[in-house]
């Protein structure tokens, strides 16, 4: 529909960047909802006849030129489409290269960070699905090469570093032997240094999102990045084997189909500062960006789990002693319910002790889930009063339960009788 319409205001309509690049890729999982249209011409008029036709809304931002439109598909499903203009000018930026005059798709596929990103596919009717590769960006798909565009990119945005890493390993490429060159010419400069933390914060949170993080923060820190972005990010065996299985912990948890997401950059943060002390992991912190309230979220979240693990390992040793054993898993829930899941997750990850993890794996996939089979008004005909001694005797019958020692409502509801 966007071909058609790009005939009907005659105006060349492209689909670039990623889709286009994962078609090329044939990756089974091509988001048809993650597409990025440029239209040779007015971007704002076409997305605006676009929205109309798809029953959807545009929000628009002048001053680029771009819009964003936000309709709903054949399911119901929201999905968003960004548009963006190109228009023939001259590049003058970065002084060294000469001032050409691009056409106005190739300027737009210019300005992109690999030449893998800077294909599109013309979608007007005559030429529809016709490759537009001024750089290319097919042959370096079959060479499984990362390649920038020109020599000065990672100068004009040393974030493209950070960026190379993810579709490198994303994909099982490398990046070009002049691109590793430049990299380290970009940090010997210091470039990394002077990006700003809220810009290396939002590359790192999409390495987090990625399937295997921990192989992009291992290839950034032999490239020296980790080092730039702060010293004491830099990787070791521990923080390795850490990440390792962090990322095992997650994949359990997302095979458990939980309607709760864990907050994935607390996580992979938590692993980066695991033992460096509170000062510097602040300093880090602060480093990329995060708020004072953020800073201290993620210092209390990582002493919490300090001080769990260390009850958990008495609790532990407890259940191996006679005669306690019976309490045992309703005193692992009292401790680990006052836990966000992100500590819980995280906690899995670092316990070295089998028997530990695996409790408090029963504890996320079972135990949490537990609930009495009595409620207020059972208690209220019990002759209690709503109150705090509401609250304690449910925890109490709640415990009972999970000991496997109240298992029936009846038995639930002769223990708040007692
Ligand atoms: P993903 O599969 O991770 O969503 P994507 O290529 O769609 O990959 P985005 O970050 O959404 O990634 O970027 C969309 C497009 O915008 C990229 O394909 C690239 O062409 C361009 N782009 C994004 N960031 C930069 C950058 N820092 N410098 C140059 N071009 C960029």
């Amino acid at each position: 529909r966007a071909g058609e319409l790009g005939d009907r205001l005659q105006v060349s309509v492209y689909a670039v960047g990623g889709f286009v690049r994962d078609i090329m890729l044939s990756r089974p999982a091509v988001e048809f909802d993650d597409v990025d249209l440029v239209v040779e011409g007015d971007g704002i008029a076409f997305a605006r006849a676009l929205a109309q036709e798809l029953g959807g809304r545009v929000r628009e931002h002048r001053t680029f030129m771009t819009a964003l439109i936000i309709y709903h598909d054949e399911n119901g499903e929201e999905q968003r489409l960004d548009v963006a203009t190109a228009r023939l000018e001259y590049y003058k930026y970065p002084a060294a290269l000469p001032t050409v005059e691009l056409s106005s798709i190739k300027m737009d596929l210019f300005r992109r960070d690999f030449t893998i990103n800077a294909m599109a596919l013309r979608l007007n009717k005559g030429q529809f699905g016709c490759l537009v590769d001024f750089f290319g960006g097919q042959s370096d798909i079959q060479r499984k090469t990362i390649r920038i565009i020109h020599a000065l990119s990672f100068v004009e945005d040393p974030t493209r570093i950070i960026r190379a890493v993810r579709f490198e390993q994303r994909y099982g490429f490398h990046i070009s032997t002049q691109g590793e060159k430049l990299i380290k010419n970009a940090l010997s400069l210091n470039l990394v240094e002077k990006l700003s933390g809220a810009r290396i914060l939002h590359e790192l949170n999409l390495i987090f999102r990625e399937d295997e993080p921990e192989t992009c923060l291992r290839r950034l820190n032999e490239l020296g990045v980790l080092a730039a972005i702060h010293p004491s990010l830099v990787l070791n065996a521990d923080k390795n084997e850490l990440l390792d299985s962090l990322r095992e912990v997650i994949d359990w948890y997302r095979l458990l189909y939980f309607k709760e997401t864990p907050e994935l950059s607390t996580l992979y943060l938590m692993a980066l500062c695991s033992a460096v002390p509170a000062i510097e992991t602040a300093d880090i912190l602060h480093r990329l960006g995060l708020t004072p309230t953020m800073r201290e979220e993620i210092l209390s979240l990582r002493e919490s789990v300090r001080m769990t693990l260390v009850e958990l390992i008495n609790w532990h040793r407890d259940t191996q002693k006679k005669g306690q054993a019976e309490q045992s898993v309703s005193r692992l829930c009292a401790l680990l319910a006052p836990l966000p899941l992100e500590s819980t997750l995280y906690l899995m990850a670092r316990s070295d002790n089998e028997e530990i993890s695996s409790s408090v794996s029963q504890y996320i996939y079972k135990w949490r889930q537990i609930k009495v089979d009595i409620n207020g008004d059972d208690l209220h005909r019990l002759g209690l009063e709503p109150g705090p001694q509401f609250g304690s005797v449910m925890r109490m019958v709640l415990a009972a339960k999970l000991d496997g020692k109240a298992e029936t409502r009846e038995a639930q509801l002769k223990l708040a009788e007692e």
